[in-house]
């Protein structure tokens, strides 16, 4: 009911602008997404009032990006962007330029705008102002930029990408012209800066159409400037619709040619995000070598081991140990322990049982036990770990 709080709020935002003397109007992905009858991740308010003006009006407010003309006001249902209309200063190398321009009238802050299913408005009594023909656009399924495509991607090469992340989240084709625009464009998709190519490619890897960004991708020719390997976009069609975008992108790791991260440094994915990808690509790469020992069905996370799984089926290779993914979670639930503290004994029992002081061979030992009771050869008890460890110790 998130969603529904939002609008609630937007149109009271808006109704205060209105009492004030100013136009306002709910614009973006949320006039798209309602059009569409799917709920809207946020609803952004636009208005002639300019900034201070925006903040006489509302007690709470936040100046979130003022810089850009936008005002966080606090409504109590949900907090709403209002953002005053605004034109964009000259473009310097191919990126979002540096200053704004308020404008007086909705109809440029909407020619600005990227694609025309983006460029729509809602009044506060909920008419649509469509000034460049976004509805039928959202009806046909296209993605279709605003005015003469190539300047637009000139002015801002994001939306080259941009472009081809709508068409995987809403499985929509791009327009002629648009698409030719972006093969024309495309080396200029060198100008952005990684984090926020990332960032659409994150959107794309939880979109319901994957393949169709990979293919665009490649057939528009941003693939030859972008990082990694596009060759096997095929295999997208089997990659299932998912809410983790890390796992498209352990998925794309193993579509490149050395099965590595070496692409998410070049994405500058975060360190987080490079060790849970790790983490698939070992898995999977022992499960179709050797399969998987019960020390590793312990130590991989279940969403790990189920994904990796999954994952080489869709790469058509055959997984060796558990050859079915539905034996996972059983086998991983019926080990002897499920987490390190479970074990009956500590370091500390080692210590007092060898008399020896605390070194390396501690960490050993304790793994050789460990190992010991997951292939069920020996019980997780005290006594019975005392005298297996003091009958096996090497030192
Ligand atoms: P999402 O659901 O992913 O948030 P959105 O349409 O709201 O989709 P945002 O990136 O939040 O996308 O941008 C909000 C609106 O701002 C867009 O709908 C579009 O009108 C405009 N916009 C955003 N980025 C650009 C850009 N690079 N060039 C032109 N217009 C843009
Ligand atoms: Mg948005």
């Amino acid at each position: 009911m998130i969603e529904q709080k939002a609008w609630k709020a937007a149109f009271e935002v808006i109704a205060s602008l209105e009492e004030n003397g100013y136009e306002a109007f709910i614009v973006g992905g949320a006039v798209r997404d309602s059009l569409r009858g799917h709920t809207a991740n946020d609803v952004d308010v636009a208005t002639n009032a300019v900034p201070e003006e925006v903040k006489t009006v509302f007690s709470r407010t936040a100046d979130v990006g003022i810089s850009h003309g936008t005002v966080l006001v606090i409504h109590p249902l949900s907090p709403v962007e209002v953002t005053t209309y605004r034109t964009e200063g000259t473009y310097q190398d191919h990126r979002r330029p540096d200053e704004v321009y308020f404008v007086s009238s909705l109809a440029e802050d909407l020619k600005r705008r990227d694609f025309t299913i983006n460029a729509m408005a809602m009044s506060g009594k909920q008419e649509i102002i469509d000034l460049f023909g976004g509805k039928e656009d959202l009806q046909n399924g296209v993605i279709r930029a605003v005015g003469q495509p190539l300047e637009r991607f000139k002015e801002d090469a994001l939306r080259m990408l941009r472009a081809i992340r709508f068409s995987a989240q809403l499985g929509f084709r791009i327009e002629e012209s648009t698409f030719k625009a972006i093969s024309k464009q495309a080396q200029d998709i060198h100008f952005i800066a990684k984090e926020r190519i990332k960032a659409e490619f994150d959107k794309i890897f939880v979109s319901e159409h994957p393949i169709k960004a990979m293919q665009n991708i490649q057939q528009s020719g941003l693939a030859e400037f972008l990082p990694g390997d596009y060759d096997q976009i095929d295999r997208w069609k089997k990659f299932k619709a998912c809410t983790d975008a890390w796992k498209g992108w352990a998925y794309f790791c193993l579509l490149q040619p050395n099965q590595d991260i070496e692409i998410m440094r070049a994405f500058k994915c975060s360190n987080n995000e490079k060790k849970q990808v790790q983490d698939i690509i070992d898995a999977h790469q022992l499960l179709i070598s050797n399969g998987w020992t019960k020390k590793q069905y312990f130590e991989f996370d279940l969403v790990v081991l189920k994904t990796a799984h999954e994952f080489a089926n869709n790469l058509g290779k055959n997984p060796v140990q558990p050859e079915s993914m539905e034996n996972i979670e059983q086998i991983k639930m019926n080990l002897a322990i499920q987490k390190k503290t479970d074990l009956a004994v500590s370091g500390h029992d080692l210590i007092k049982w060898s008399g020896q002081k605390s070194g390396p061979w501690l960490k050993e030992s304790l793994e050789k036990i460990l190992t010991e009771i997951l292939e069920n050869r020996l019980l997780n008890d005290q006594q019975q770990i005392k005298e297996w460890f003091l009958s096996e110790r090497t030192y």
